[in-house]
């Protein structure tokens, strides 16, 4: 019972409780009645709930390439980060690349094809300037959105509902989660980091955003000049505990990672690392996912993700 009990608790709490308890043992005779009881009161808290499972921890919603399953919406579009604000979702993700001419746009494919001198053409985003893809439209008729655009509208939200003095009690903000892409070289990569980090900065956004990216080297140039920004490793070819001596925050792995990696879950949890699962659609995993108690989920149902969440919740309220 008491090994259970202490597997529930961070490694901190469990020193504490060892701790404690071995002074009652040593000190049961010598020490006073109101000692005891002080003793009591202060234990009593950290085995509460040590008869039951693991109270589940209700995750935070993230809507995969914004919420671009409605109408006049698209994905990468700033009709779905405002789409996702308008649901209070916790976060927006977004896929971000660094064009020729260093301008951040939201695409999430390495190639795009768009006309040029009236024939079609496809080529490496990264390779391209802006100008070259001002006449590429997305599926709901906005042009190829900027990362400003985005940062524009967080910053308004941030302004106005969040520091400002009208701020409403249940107001979600909605974070953009940007994912930082890979690029064709390492040093467009660094450079892509570097650029919009500098952006997030400008807007003051810095403890308001979340970094993710596959490549190794973006997250660690993002994990040394933004230290107060959350950087998540996508990649899912590290094990918790790497991951927490790298500097990371936690993880961001595709669901089939976490299945195969089920201890990675209780390893993360103890070692404080956010964990964060993509990109979960079916309802089967949405509930298997509930159960391990992680931070967020990353979806493209975001609508359905918040109706098992408050059902669940509902039901072991009741
Ligand atoms: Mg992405």
């Amino acid at each position: 019972m008491l090994r259970k009990c202490l597997d529930r608790h961070s490694p901190g709490d469990r020193l504490f409780l060892i701790i404690i308890l071995r002074e009652i043992k040593n000190n049961m005779k010598k020490i006073s009645f109101s000692l005891a009881l002080m003793t009591v009161a202060l234990i009593i808290p950290v085995f509460m709930g040590c008869g039951s499972e693991q109270p589940e921890a209700k995750p935070a919603v993230i809507a995969h390439r914004g919420y671009w399953k409605t109408d006049q919406s698209a994905q990468n579009s700033i009709a779905s980060f405002q789409k996702a604000i308008e649901l209070g979702c916790y976060g927006s993700e977004m896929d971000l690349y660094l064009t020729s001419d260093n301008r951040v746009v939201l695409f999430h494919d390495n190639r795009i094809k768009f006309v040029k001198n009236g024939s079609e053409v496809s080529k490496r985003i990264d390779s391209c300037s802006y100008e070259e893809l001002a006449g590429y439209t997305l599926s709901n008729g906005e042009s190829l959105p900027l990362l400003e655009d985005i940062l524009e509208i967080a910053k308004a939200e941030y302004d106005k509902n969040v520091a400002g003095p009208k701020r409403k009690k249940e107001y979600v903000y909605t974070k953009p989660i940007l994912e930082i892409k890979t690029h064709s070289t390492v040093s467009r990569d660094i450079e892509a980091a570097k650029a919009i980090h500098k952006m997030v900065t400008e807007y003051g956004l810095e403890d308001n955003v979340e970094y993710i990216a596959f490549s190794r080297n973006i997250c660690n140039e993002l994990i040394a000049i933004a230290p107060t920004t959350p950087v998540h490793y996508l990649g899912g070819d590290l094990t918790p505990a790497e991951l927490k001596e790298k500097g990371f925050s936690g993880l961001d792995y595709n669901i089939s990672v976490m299945k195969t990696h089920n201890a990675w879950f209780k390893e993360a949890r103890e070692l404080e690392l956010k964990v964060n699962v993509w990109t979960v659609n079916s309802e089967e995993d949405m509930v298997y996912l509930l159960e391990q108690g992680i931070d967020f989920v990353t979806t493209d149902e975001p609508v359905m993700m918040r109706s098992i969440i408050s059902d669940r919740y509902n039901q072991q309220s009741k």
